[in-house]
Protein backbone atom coordinates (compact mmCIF):
# COMPACT_ATOMS: atom_id res chain seq x y z
CA UNK A 1 0.00 0.00 0.00
CA UNK A 2 1.09 3.51 -0.70
CA UNK A 3 3.10 5.14 2.13
CA UNK A 4 0.09 7.82 2.60
CA UNK A 5 2.15 10.03 5.71
CA UNK A 6 5.69 10.38 4.54
CA UNK A 7 6.83 12.95 2.69
CA UNK A 8 8.99 12.78 -0.19
CA UNK A 9 11.99 12.51 2.03
CA UNK A 10 10.96 11.94 5.40
CA UNK A 11 9.83 8.13 5.65
CA UNK A 12 12.09 6.99 8.23
CA UNK A 13 9.39 9.61 11.17
CA UNK A 14 6.54 8.42 9.47
CA UNK A 15 7.60 4.67 9.87
CA UNK A 16 8.40 5.44 13.58
CA UNK A 17 5.18 7.06 14.22
CA UNK A 18 3.83 4.06 12.77
CA UNK A 19 5.16 1.75 16.05
CA UNK A 20 3.65 4.14 18.15
CA UNK A 21 0.19 2.72 17.69
CA UNK A 22 -2.03 0.70 16.15
CA UNK A 23 -3.75 3.65 14.56
CA UNK A 24 -1.35 6.36 13.33
CA UNK A 25 -1.16 8.65 10.65
CA UNK A 26 -0.41 6.11 7.78
CA UNK A 27 -2.59 3.64 8.87
CA UNK A 28 -5.95 5.95 9.37
CA UNK A 29 -4.70 7.40 6.34
CA UNK A 30 -5.09 4.17 4.70
CA UNK A 31 -8.21 3.11 6.15
CA UNK A 32 -9.63 6.31 4.70
CA UNK A 33 -8.23 6.08 1.56
CA UNK A 34 -10.28 2.70 1.20
CA UNK A 35 -13.08 3.90 2.33
CA UNK A 36 -13.44 6.53 0.22
CA UNK A 37 -12.39 9.82 2.76
CA UNK A 38 -9.41 10.59 1.14
CA UNK A 39 -5.70 9.96 -0.85
CA UNK A 40 -3.25 11.44 -2.41
CA UNK A 41 -3.44 13.61 -5.10
CA UNK A 42 -2.07 11.95 -8.67
CA UNK A 43 -1.28 8.85 -6.67
CA UNK A 44 -0.86 6.99 -9.97
CA UNK A 45 2.19 9.36 -10.98
CA UNK A 46 5.62 8.88 -10.24
CA UNK A 47 6.54 12.76 -9.75
CA UNK A 48 3.41 12.89 -7.35
CA UNK A 49 4.09 15.70 -4.40
CA UNK A 50 3.95 15.21 -0.80
CA UNK A 51 1.50 17.49 0.93
CA UNK A 52 -1.81 17.36 -1.61
CA UNK A 53 -4.48 15.28 -0.77
CA UNK A 54 -8.23 14.32 -2.59
CA UNK A 55 -11.52 14.18 -0.96
CA UNK A 56 -13.34 11.47 -2.07
CA UNK A 57 -16.83 11.58 -1.49
CA UNK A 58 -17.24 10.38 2.02
CA UNK A 59 -14.61 12.87 3.18
CA UNK A 60 -16.61 15.50 1.40
CA UNK A 61 -19.32 14.89 3.01
CA UNK A 62 -17.48 14.74 6.37
CA UNK A 63 -16.02 18.02 5.43
CA UNK A 64 -19.27 19.99 4.30
CA UNK A 65 -20.39 18.23 7.52
CA UNK A 66 -18.15 19.98 10.06
CA UNK A 67 -18.13 23.44 8.34
CA UNK A 68 -22.41 22.83 8.61
CA UNK A 69 -21.59 22.37 12.46
CA UNK A 70 -19.32 25.35 12.61
CA UNK A 71 -21.81 27.57 10.90
CA UNK A 72 -24.46 26.63 13.17
CA UNK A 73 -22.39 26.80 16.49
CA UNK A 74 -20.16 29.61 16.09
CA UNK A 75 -20.98 31.88 13.36
CA UNK A 76 -25.16 32.31 12.55
CA UNK A 77 -25.25 32.58 16.92
CA UNK A 78 -22.84 35.44 16.56
CA UNK A 79 -22.70 38.14 15.31
CA UNK A 80 -20.18 36.78 12.96
CA UNK A 81 -20.93 37.37 9.08
CA UNK A 82 -18.94 35.26 6.41
CA UNK A 83 -16.68 36.11 3.03
CA UNK A 84 -15.22 34.25 0.26
CA UNK A 85 -12.27 36.06 -0.90
CA UNK A 86 -10.03 35.21 -3.38
CA UNK A 87 -6.86 32.50 -2.95
CA UNK A 88 -4.31 34.60 -5.16
CA UNK A 89 -3.73 37.91 -3.65
CA UNK A 90 -1.00 40.83 -4.40
CA UNK A 91 2.42 41.50 -3.17
CA UNK A 92 1.19 44.36 -1.06
CA UNK A 93 -0.84 42.40 1.15
CA UNK A 94 1.82 40.32 2.35
CA UNK A 95 4.26 42.65 2.90
CA UNK A 96 1.71 44.78 5.27
CA UNK A 97 1.34 41.17 7.06
CA UNK A 98 4.82 40.97 7.18
CA UNK A 99 4.55 37.13 5.82
CA UNK A 100 6.96 37.79 3.01
CA UNK A 101 9.25 38.78 5.88
CA UNK A 102 8.50 36.55 8.65
CA UNK A 103 6.65 33.39 7.42
CA UNK A 104 9.67 31.30 7.53
CA UNK A 105 11.25 27.55 9.12
CA UNK A 106 14.00 26.71 9.88
CA UNK A 107 15.62 24.29 6.95
CA UNK A 108 18.74 22.53 6.79
CA UNK A 109 20.00 20.73 4.15
CA UNK A 110 22.67 17.65 4.19
CA UNK A 111 26.08 18.29 2.99
CA UNK A 112 26.16 14.71 1.11
CA UNK A 113 22.94 13.50 0.07
CA UNK A 114 21.29 17.16 -0.20
CA UNK A 115 18.27 15.89 1.97
CA UNK A 116 16.23 18.87 3.56
CA UNK A 117 14.26 19.00 6.29
CA UNK A 118 13.00 21.37 9.22
CA UNK A 119 15.64 22.15 12.06
CA UNK A 120 13.15 22.18 15.31
CA UNK A 121 11.38 19.69 13.63
CA UNK A 122 14.49 17.10 13.58
CA UNK A 123 15.53 18.41 17.13
CA UNK A 124 12.76 17.80 18.34
CA UNK A 125 12.43 14.09 17.27
CA UNK A 126 16.14 13.58 18.13
CA UNK A 127 16.05 14.57 21.66
CA UNK A 128 12.22 13.44 22.59
CA UNK A 129 12.22 17.11 23.99
CA UNK A 130 9.96 20.40 22.51
CA UNK A 131 11.79 23.32 21.41
CA UNK A 132 11.31 27.07 20.83
CA UNK A 133 10.03 27.08 16.78
CA UNK A 134 11.76 31.09 17.09
CA UNK A 135 15.31 29.88 18.16
CA UNK A 136 18.33 31.79 16.10
CA UNK A 137 19.58 29.99 12.90
CA UNK A 138 22.72 29.51 15.52
CA UNK A 139 20.59 28.48 18.12
CA UNK A 140 19.50 25.25 16.08
CA UNK A 141 23.18 25.13 14.76
CA UNK A 142 24.24 24.91 17.89
CA UNK A 143 21.52 22.04 18.99
CA UNK A 144 22.46 19.77 16.10
CA UNK A 145 25.89 19.68 17.41
CA UNK A 146 25.51 19.30 21.26
CA UNK A 147 23.61 16.60 20.46
CA UNK A 148 25.05 15.10 17.68
CA UNK A 149 22.14 14.97 14.98
CA UNK A 150 23.40 13.81 11.34
CA UNK A 151 21.26 13.13 8.48
CA UNK A 152 18.78 10.57 8.80
CA UNK A 153 19.60 8.96 5.47
CA UNK A 154 23.23 9.13 4.76
CA UNK A 155 24.92 9.90 8.43
CA UNK A 156 26.43 13.21 7.17
CA UNK A 157 26.27 16.31 8.39
CA UNK A 158 23.82 19.13 7.83
CA UNK A 159 24.92 22.81 6.11
CA UNK A 160 24.57 25.84 8.75
CA UNK A 161 20.57 26.30 9.16
CA UNK A 162 18.82 28.55 6.40
CA UNK A 163 15.37 30.49 6.77
CA UNK A 164 12.51 29.09 4.46
CA UNK A 165 9.78 31.34 3.66
CA UNK A 166 6.33 29.62 3.22
CA UNK A 167 5.03 31.70 0.75
CA UNK A 168 4.06 30.19 -2.39
CA UNK A 169 4.85 32.70 -5.09
CA UNK A 170 3.06 32.89 -8.76
CA UNK A 171 3.14 35.04 -11.75
CA UNK A 172 0.22 37.01 -13.00
CA UNK A 173 -0.79 37.85 -16.42
CA UNK A 174 1.83 37.57 -19.21
CA UNK A 175 3.58 40.47 -17.40
CA UNK A 176 3.64 37.62 -14.64
CA UNK A 177 2.91 40.34 -12.05
CA UNK A 178 4.54 38.95 -8.65
CA UNK A 179 1.57 37.47 -6.52
CA UNK A 180 1.09 34.99 -3.52
CA UNK A 181 -0.99 32.23 -2.74
CA UNK A 182 -2.42 33.10 0.68
CA UNK A 183 -0.89 31.19 4.10
CA UNK A 184 -4.38 32.13 5.94
CA UNK A 185 -7.14 32.52 4.89
CA UNK A 186 -7.67 35.65 7.27
CA UNK A 187 -5.46 38.33 5.19
CA UNK A 188 -8.62 39.27 2.88
CA UNK A 189 -10.89 40.00 5.80
CA UNK A 190 -8.21 42.14 7.06
CA UNK A 191 -7.56 43.95 3.64
CA UNK A 192 -11.47 44.57 3.46
CA UNK A 193 -12.32 45.25 6.63
CA UNK A 194 -13.62 48.84 6.10
CA UNK A 195 -15.43 48.24 3.76
CA UNK A 196 -17.26 45.41 5.18
CA UNK A 197 -17.72 47.29 7.82
CA UNK A 198 -19.54 50.10 6.24
CA UNK A 199 -22.14 47.79 4.23
CA UNK A 200 -22.94 45.65 7.34
CA UNK A 201 -23.68 48.40 9.86
CA UNK A 202 -22.44 45.58 12.73
CA UNK A 203 -21.19 47.31 15.93
CA UNK A 204 -17.69 46.54 17.73
CA UNK A 205 -17.73 43.92 18.59
CA UNK A 206 -18.78 41.44 15.78
CA UNK A 207 -16.80 38.62 13.55
CA UNK A 208 -15.96 38.12 10.01
CA UNK A 209 -15.28 34.71 8.82
CA UNK A 210 -13.90 32.84 5.88
CA UNK A 211 -13.52 29.12 4.96
CA UNK A 212 -10.92 27.71 2.28
CA UNK A 213 -8.14 26.44 0.95
CA UNK A 214 -4.57 27.76 1.72
CA UNK A 215 -1.17 27.35 0.33
CA UNK A 216 2.34 27.19 2.68
CA UNK A 217 5.39 25.55 0.63
CA UNK A 218 5.98 23.44 4.03
CA UNK A 219 9.60 21.54 3.99
CA UNK A 220 8.64 18.18 4.96
CA UNK A 221 5.15 17.50 4.94
CA UNK A 222 4.11 14.10 6.25
CA UNK A 223 1.52 12.79 8.54
CA UNK A 224 -1.06 12.82 5.90
CA UNK A 225 -3.98 15.92 6.41
CA UNK A 226 -1.70 16.92 9.56
CA UNK A 227 1.21 19.25 7.63
CA UNK A 228 -0.44 19.37 3.84
CA UNK A 229 0.66 22.25 1.34
CA UNK A 230 -2.55 22.59 0.23
CA UNK A 231 -5.37 22.42 3.12
CA UNK A 232 -8.57 24.17 4.20
CA UNK A 233 -8.79 26.86 7.02
CA UNK A 234 -12.06 28.10 8.64
CA UNK A 235 -11.16 31.40 10.50
CA UNK A 236 -13.27 33.70 12.60
CA UNK A 237 -11.94 37.03 13.46
CA UNK A 238 -13.63 39.10 16.16
CA UNK A 239 -13.06 42.80 15.96
CA UNK A 240 -13.39 44.21 19.26
CA UNK A 241 -12.61 48.00 20.98
CA UNK A 242 -9.59 46.91 22.68
CA UNK A 243 -11.03 49.10 25.86
CA UNK A 244 -13.68 46.73 26.02
CA UNK A 245 -12.58 43.66 26.31
CA UNK A 246 -14.24 43.02 29.34
CA UNK A 247 -17.53 43.41 28.05
CA UNK A 248 -18.96 40.89 26.60
CA UNK A 249 -22.81 40.95 26.48
CA UNK A 250 -23.62 37.04 26.64
CA UNK A 251 -20.53 36.37 28.90
CA UNK A 252 -22.54 35.19 31.72
CA UNK A 253 -24.55 32.47 29.88
CA UNK A 254 -21.22 30.78 29.63
CA UNK A 255 -19.09 31.62 32.42
CA UNK A 256 -19.80 28.56 34.64
CA UNK A 257 -18.38 26.51 31.45
CA UNK A 258 -15.01 24.56 32.54
CA UNK A 259 -12.03 25.43 30.52
CA UNK A 260 -9.12 22.53 30.11
CA UNK A 261 -6.40 25.53 30.14
CA UNK A 262 -3.00 23.84 29.68
CA UNK A 263 0.12 25.97 31.24
CA UNK A 264 3.23 25.78 32.73
CA UNK A 265 3.28 21.64 31.92
CA UNK A 266 0.13 21.37 33.97
CA UNK A 267 -3.59 21.38 33.52
CA UNK A 268 -5.57 23.08 34.97
CA UNK A 269 -9.79 22.82 34.74
CA UNK A 270 -11.04 26.04 35.70
CA UNK A 271 -14.44 28.03 35.16
CA UNK A 272 -14.35 31.01 32.14
CA UNK A 273 -15.41 32.92 35.24
CA UNK A 274 -12.45 32.02 37.33
CA UNK A 275 -10.08 31.89 34.40
CA UNK A 276 -10.75 35.77 34.00
CA UNK A 277 -10.35 36.60 37.69
CA UNK A 278 -7.19 35.05 38.01
CA UNK A 279 -6.15 36.59 35.11
CA UNK A 280 -5.46 32.90 33.35
CA UNK A 281 -6.41 34.27 30.01
CA UNK A 282 -6.70 37.99 28.80
CA UNK A 283 -9.91 38.88 29.30
CA UNK A 284 -13.36 38.09 29.02
CA UNK A 285 -13.25 38.29 25.18
CA UNK A 286 -11.14 35.56 25.57
CA UNK A 287 -12.46 32.90 27.41
CA UNK A 288 -15.74 33.67 25.73
CA UNK A 289 -14.35 32.75 22.61
CA UNK A 290 -11.96 29.68 24.10
CA UNK A 291 -15.60 28.61 25.57
CA UNK A 292 -17.72 28.45 22.42
CA UNK A 293 -14.86 26.88 20.65
CA UNK A 294 -14.58 24.02 22.82
CA UNK A 295 -18.42 23.86 22.47
CA UNK A 296 -18.47 22.74 18.93
CA UNK A 297 -15.44 20.55 19.40
CA UNK A 298 -17.90 18.70 21.72
CA UNK A 299 -20.19 18.56 19.20
CA UNK A 300 -18.06 17.15 16.29
CA UNK A 301 -17.69 14.47 18.94
CA UNK A 302 -14.49 14.88 20.13
CA UNK A 303 -14.25 14.02 24.12
CA UNK A 304 -13.88 15.87 26.53
CA UNK A 305 -10.98 14.36 28.01
CA UNK A 306 -9.11 14.29 25.12
CA UNK A 307 -9.03 18.33 24.51
CA UNK A 308 -7.38 20.83 26.02
CA UNK A 309 -6.24 25.26 25.32
CA UNK A 310 -2.23 24.72 25.35
CA UNK A 311 -1.02 28.09 26.72
CA UNK A 312 1.83 28.96 23.96
CA UNK A 313 4.81 30.83 25.58
CA UNK A 314 5.95 34.03 23.58
CA UNK A 315 9.04 32.59 22.39
CA UNK A 316 6.56 29.82 20.25
CA UNK A 317 3.99 32.45 19.13
CA UNK A 318 3.46 33.35 15.52
CA UNK A 319 4.93 36.71 14.94
CA UNK A 320 1.58 38.62 15.24
CA UNK A 321 -0.20 37.01 18.09
CA UNK A 322 0.24 38.80 21.77
CA UNK A 323 -1.51 36.03 23.49
CA UNK A 324 -1.31 32.40 21.91
CA UNK A 325 -3.98 29.51 22.79
CA UNK A 326 -3.74 26.21 20.78
CA UNK A 327 -6.53 24.13 20.87
CA UNK A 328 -5.20 20.36 21.02
CA UNK A 329 -6.56 17.11 20.93
CA UNK A 330 -5.06 14.07 21.96
CA UNK A 331 -4.09 11.47 19.40
CA UNK A 332 -2.03 8.64 19.12
CA UNK A 333 0.99 9.90 19.26
CA UNK A 334 0.69 13.15 21.14
CA UNK A 335 -1.48 16.18 21.19
CA UNK A 336 -2.57 17.64 18.03
CA UNK A 337 -3.07 21.72 17.12
CA UNK A 338 -6.58 21.58 15.45
CA UNK A 339 -7.24 25.58 16.32
CA UNK A 340 -5.17 28.35 17.05
CA UNK A 341 -6.59 31.24 18.72
CA UNK A 342 -4.13 34.46 18.43
CA UNK A 343 -4.96 37.84 20.05
CA UNK A 344 -3.42 39.83 17.40
CA UNK A 345 -3.87 43.25 18.78
CA UNK A 346 -3.72 46.01 15.86
CA UNK A 347 -1.31 44.16 14.11
CA UNK A 348 -3.18 43.56 11.06
CA UNK A 349 -5.11 46.54 10.61
CA UNK A 350 -2.12 48.81 11.79
CA UNK A 351 -0.01 47.20 8.68
CA UNK A 352 -2.29 47.19 6.17
CA UNK A 353 -3.59 50.83 7.20
CA UNK A 354 0.14 51.76 6.66
CA UNK A 355 1.12 49.80 3.24
CA UNK A 356 -2.48 51.00 1.99
CA UNK A 357 -2.34 54.78 3.62
CA UNK A 358 -5.56 54.35 3.86
CA UNK A 359 -7.55 54.45 7.15
CA UNK A 360 -9.22 51.51 8.78
CA UNK A 361 -10.04 53.43 11.76
CA UNK A 362 -14.07 53.21 12.52
CA UNK A 363 -16.14 55.02 14.91
CA UNK A 364 -16.75 53.22 18.30
CA UNK A 365 -20.85 54.40 18.61
CA UNK A 366 -20.99 53.10 22.08
CA UNK A 367 -18.12 55.25 23.04
CA UNK A 368 -18.59 58.04 20.37
CA UNK A 369 -14.94 57.57 19.79
CA UNK A 370 -12.44 56.59 16.98
CA UNK A 371 -10.80 53.31 17.39
CA UNK A 372 -8.37 51.05 15.58
CA UNK A 373 -10.14 47.69 16.42
CA UNK A 374 -8.32 45.01 17.71
CA UNK A 375 -8.58 41.50 16.46
CA UNK A 376 -9.00 37.90 18.34
CA UNK A 377 -8.57 34.82 15.52
CA UNK A 378 -10.07 31.11 15.87
CA UNK A 379 -8.31 29.89 13.06
CA UNK A 380 -9.09 26.06 12.91
CA UNK A 381 -7.72 23.70 10.48
CA UNK A 382 -10.52 21.70 8.75
CA UNK A 383 -8.85 18.68 7.78
CA UNK A 384 -6.87 18.24 11.04
CA UNK A 385 -10.06 18.43 12.45
CA UNK A 386 -11.43 16.09 9.82
CA UNK A 387 -8.13 13.89 10.79
CA UNK A 388 -8.64 14.03 14.48
CA UNK A 389 -12.29 13.27 14.30
CA UNK A 390 -11.28 9.86 12.43
CA UNK A 391 -8.83 8.83 14.23
CA UNK A 392 -10.73 9.30 18.03
CA UNK A 393 -14.51 7.60 16.38
CA UNK A 394 -12.40 4.46 15.07
CA UNK A 395 -12.88 1.25 16.55
CA UNK A 396 -11.41 -2.21 15.79
CA UNK A 397 -13.95 -4.88 17.15
CA UNK A 398 -12.68 -8.39 15.98
CA UNK A 399 -15.04 -9.83 18.01
CA UNK A 400 -18.14 -8.47 15.97
CA UNK A 401 -15.51 -8.77 12.73
CA UNK A 402 -16.09 -5.11 11.96
CA UNK A 403 -14.42 -1.83 12.31
CA UNK A 404 -16.63 1.42 12.77
CA UNK A 405 -16.05 5.39 12.77
CA UNK A 406 -18.00 6.39 15.42
CA UNK A 407 -19.23 9.63 13.67
CA UNK A 408 -22.30 11.66 15.49
CA UNK A 409 -25.18 11.90 13.44
CA UNK A 410 -24.62 14.77 12.14
CA UNK A 411 -20.81 14.70 11.15
CA UNK A 412 -22.06 11.19 9.14
CA UNK A 413 -21.48 10.93 5.65
CA UNK A 414 -24.65 8.46 5.49
CA UNK A 415 -27.17 8.66 8.21
CA UNK A 416 -29.55 6.47 7.20
CA UNK A 417 -28.77 3.18 4.95
CA UNK A 418 -31.75 1.48 3.18
CA UNK A 419 -31.56 -2.03 2.36
CA UNK A 420 -33.93 -5.38 1.41
CA UNK A 421 -33.24 -8.90 2.94
CA UNK A 422 -33.14 -10.37 -0.14
CA UNK A 423 -33.89 -9.31 -3.92
CA UNK A 424 -37.28 -10.79 -4.16
CA UNK A 425 -41.14 -11.15 -2.78
CA UNK A 426 -41.72 -6.99 -2.98
CA UNK A 427 -38.52 -6.20 -0.73
CA UNK A 428 -36.98 -4.05 -2.70
CA UNK A 429 -39.82 -1.92 -4.34
CA UNK A 430 -40.66 -1.46 -0.74
CA UNK A 431 -37.10 -0.57 -0.11
CA UNK A 432 -37.33 1.68 -2.08
CA UNK A 433 -40.22 3.19 -1.62
CA UNK A 434 -38.76 3.77 2.24
CA UNK A 435 -35.50 5.46 0.46
CA UNK A 436 -37.80 7.93 -1.48
CA UNK A 437 -39.83 8.71 1.97
CA UNK A 438 -36.54 9.59 3.96
CA UNK A 439 -34.23 11.11 1.40
CA UNK A 440 -35.83 14.87 1.62
CA UNK A 441 -34.99 14.21 5.63
CA UNK A 442 -31.81 12.15 5.83
CA UNK A 443 -28.87 11.46 4.06
CA UNK A 444 -29.76 8.06 2.54
CA UNK A 445 -28.40 5.21 0.57
CA UNK A 446 -30.07 2.58 -0.64
CA UNK A 447 -27.81 -1.26 -1.09
CA UNK A 448 -29.20 -4.23 -2.53
CA UNK A 449 -25.98 -6.14 -3.14
CA UNK A 450 -24.18 -9.12 -1.15
CA UNK A 451 -25.40 -10.14 2.26
CA UNK A 452 -27.20 -8.47 4.97
CA UNK A 453 -23.94 -8.64 7.25
CA UNK A 454 -21.85 -7.90 4.55
CA UNK A 455 -23.87 -4.37 4.09
CA UNK A 456 -24.00 -4.23 8.06
CA UNK A 457 -20.34 -3.96 7.88
CA UNK A 458 -19.77 -1.82 4.90
CA UNK A 459 -22.01 1.19 6.50
CA UNK A 460 -20.22 0.28 9.72
CA UNK A 461 -17.22 1.11 8.10
CA UNK A 462 -18.05 4.63 6.98
CA UNK A 463 -19.93 5.36 10.03
CA UNK A 464 -23.78 5.24 8.93
CA UNK A 465 -25.57 5.40 12.29
CA UNK A 466 -28.84 3.90 11.19
CA UNK A 467 -29.39 0.48 9.02
CA UNK A 468 -33.16 -0.27 8.00
CA UNK A 469 -33.94 -3.37 6.81
CA UNK A 470 -36.91 -4.24 4.95
CA UNK A 471 -37.80 -8.06 5.35
CA UNK A 472 -40.75 -10.77 5.07
CA UNK A 473 -42.52 -9.24 7.91
CA UNK A 474 -42.47 -5.92 6.10
CA UNK A 475 -44.64 -7.33 3.65
CA UNK A 476 -46.93 -8.56 5.94
CA UNK A 477 -47.16 -5.50 8.61
CA UNK A 478 -45.27 -2.66 6.76
CA UNK A 479 -42.82 -2.59 9.77
CA UNK A 480 -38.75 -2.44 9.50
CA UNK A 481 -36.10 -3.24 11.60
CA UNK A 482 -33.57 -0.87 12.43
CA UNK A 483 -30.21 -1.41 13.22
CA UNK A 484 -28.10 1.36 15.39
CA UNK A 485 -24.21 1.28 14.69
CA UNK A 486 -22.78 1.12 17.83
CA UNK A 487 -24.92 -1.05 20.40
CA UNK A 488 -25.74 -3.03 16.73
CA UNK A 489 -29.29 -3.34 18.84
CA UNK A 490 -32.42 -4.00 16.42
CA UNK A 491 -35.78 -2.72 16.92
CA UNK A 492 -38.72 -2.96 15.29
CA UNK A 493 -40.86 0.20 13.91
CA UNK A 494 -43.74 0.70 12.02
CA UNK A 495 -43.30 2.85 8.01
CA UNK A 496 -45.68 5.69 8.87
CA UNK A 497 -43.69 6.11 12.26
CA UNK A 498 -39.94 5.90 10.47
CA UNK A 499 -39.74 9.64 10.39
CA UNK A 500 -40.21 10.42 14.18
CA UNK A 501 -38.25 7.45 15.13
CA UNK A 502 -35.36 8.42 13.38
CA UNK A 503 -35.17 12.01 14.48
CA UNK A 504 -35.51 10.69 17.56
P1 LIG B 1 1.98 24.11 13.19
O1 LIG B 1 2.63 24.71 14.41
O2 LIG B 1 1.42 22.74 13.41
O3 LIG B 1 2.82 24.24 11.96
P2 LIG B 1 0.74 26.58 12.83
O4 LIG B 1 0.86 27.11 14.21
O5 LIG B 1 1.68 27.02 11.78
O6 LIG B 1 0.71 24.98 12.87
P3 LIG B 1 -1.48 28.20 12.20
O7 LIG B 1 -0.71 29.07 11.28
O8 LIG B 1 -1.82 28.73 13.51
O9 LIG B 1 -0.74 26.80 12.33
O10 LIG B 1 -2.77 27.71 11.41
C1 LIG B 1 -4.02 27.48 12.01
C2 LIG B 1 -4.48 26.05 11.84
O11 LIG B 1 -4.30 25.62 10.48
C3 LIG B 1 -3.67 25.05 12.66
O12 LIG B 1 -4.15 24.97 13.97
C4 LIG B 1 -3.90 23.76 11.90
O13 LIG B 1 -5.15 23.17 12.26
C5 LIG B 1 -3.99 24.22 10.47
N1 LIG B 1 -2.71 24.01 9.79
C6 LIG B 1 -1.60 24.77 9.85
N2 LIG B 1 -0.63 24.29 9.07
C7 LIG B 1 -1.15 23.18 8.48
C8 LIG B 1 -0.65 22.24 7.51
N3 LIG B 1 0.56 22.37 6.99
N4 LIG B 1 -1.46 21.23 7.12
C9 LIG B 1 -2.71 21.10 7.62
N5 LIG B 1 -3.24 21.96 8.51
C10 LIG B 1 -2.48 22.98 8.94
Amino acid sequence: MENFGCAENSKKFSCKEKEAGNKTFDSVAEIAASRGFFWPTAEIYPDKLAGFFEYGPNGLALKNNILKIWREELIEKEDIIEIDGCQILPKSVFQASGHLKNFNDPLITCSKCGFKTRADKLIQESIGKEIPEKLSNEDYDELLKKNKIICPKCKSFFNKTERWNMMLKTGIGAESKEAYLRPETCQSIFVNFPRIYKTSRLKLPFGIAQTGKVFRNEIAPRQGLIREREFNQMEIEIFFNPEKEDEIKNFNEIEKEILPLYLKDKLQKVSSEEAVKKKVVKSKLVAYYLTILKQFYLKLGIPEDKMRFRYVPEEDRPFYSKETWDFEVQINTGWLELCACNHRSDYDLSGHQKVSKQSFEIVDESVGKKVLPNIFELSAGVDRTLYAILELTYKDEPKNDRTIFSFPEKLAPVQVAIFPLVNKERMPELAKKVYEMLKPQFKCFYDESGSIGRRYRRQDEIGTPLCLTIDGQTVKDDTVTIRERDSMKQTRVKIKDLVGELKK
